[in-house]
């Protein structure tokens, strides 16, 4: 094993690491510039290693199972934050997977962080790609390429969840009433009372609710931007049903967008307020 290479390096192990760094679809031309490194940094963040610039043997290791750069440039004003990453260590399952599925759901919990440290906590790789905070901040956790579960479909043995990429909107979800007021987390308690002006009423209930915290519209802004770059990404159909508030065992094998609770029944995210429509049309999907 060489020594760790670094801008400055030069040699035969360079131009293997540029060449292999072309292969994945990086930039890396000349030298050990500051070309080179910037593609290092970019590959070590998409795999979740240390972003230092230098490859020594963990990076050479993940170069050699590389998955390629995303080669679609993100459209202006997405801006992907990758500050809250999940280590391998049970957090994802680093496996590259072609991709023709998206799915939304909601966290029914506290910050984006408090998720991804949730997820870290649990050892196991359950996980999705993005978590959106309610500021419309879109948190990449793991390469999108890569899987975790997601799904929890029962006898599906992780399909479903290696070739679909997982959206999750932090929010508190369902709400539940009691004396003319609303609270969170089925605790009726002071300091879970939720604001009335921030629910949405769905009139009837449906999956054990009636009330849910609406989705900010930065999150919904948020999804319609990441959404239509992920299907340009991956090539993903741009299709979604026209019943999303309805079980149906067969969309399992749906190519498109979809939320959780169409393929799970006892699930309600994402909730009757999200805004299909919207989705629709800054994504251009067609209805089935
Ligand atoms: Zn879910």
């Amino acid at each position: 094993m060489p020594n760790a290479l670094a801008r400055g390096s030069k040699g035969k192990t360079v131009s293997t690491l540029q060449a292999r760094l072309r292969e994945l679809g990086y930039d890396a031309d000349g030298e050990f510039g500051p070309a080179t490194e910037a593609a290092v940094i970019a590959f070590q963040e998409l795999h979740g290693l240390l972003p230092d610039g230098k490859v020594g043997p963990l990076t050479w290791e993940a170069l050699k199972e590389g998955v390629p750069a995303v080669t679609v440039k993100p459209p202006p004003g997405l801006e992907v934050d990758r500050s809250l990453r999940l280590t391998l260590a049970g957090g994802y399952v680093q496996e590259a997977h072609p991709k023709d599925l998206i799915v939304l759901h909601h966290t029914a919990g506290g910050s984006a962080s408090s998720t991804v440290k949730w997820w870290q906590d649990t050892k196991e790789p359950i996980a999705t790609a993005y978590v959106l905070e309610r500021d419309g901040t879109i948190f990449e956790v793991f390469d999108p390429r890569h899987w975790a579960y997601h799904l929890g479909l029962k006898g599906a043995g992780g399909r479903v969840d290696r070739r679909s990429v997982g959206i999750e909107i932090a929010s508190e979800g369902g709400l539940t009433e009691a004396d003319g007021a609303l609270y969170t987390f089925d605790s009726i308690r002071p300091s879970h009372r939720f604001d009335k002006k921030d629910a949405y009423d769905h009139g009837t209930t449906w999956r054990g609710y009636r009330h849910f915290a609406r989705y900010t519209p930065a999150q919904i802004e948020a999804v319609a931007l990441l959404v239509d770059h992920l299907c340009a990404t991956f090539h993903i159909p741009r299709r979604t049903p026209k019943n999303h508030l309805d079980f149906d065992k067969a969309l399992w094998d749906y190519q498109g967008i979809v939320g959780h609770q169409p393929v799970r029944s006892d699930k309600s995210d994402v909730h009757p307020g999200f805004d299909w429509e919207r989705l629709r049309q800054k994504c251009a999907l067609t209805l089935d």
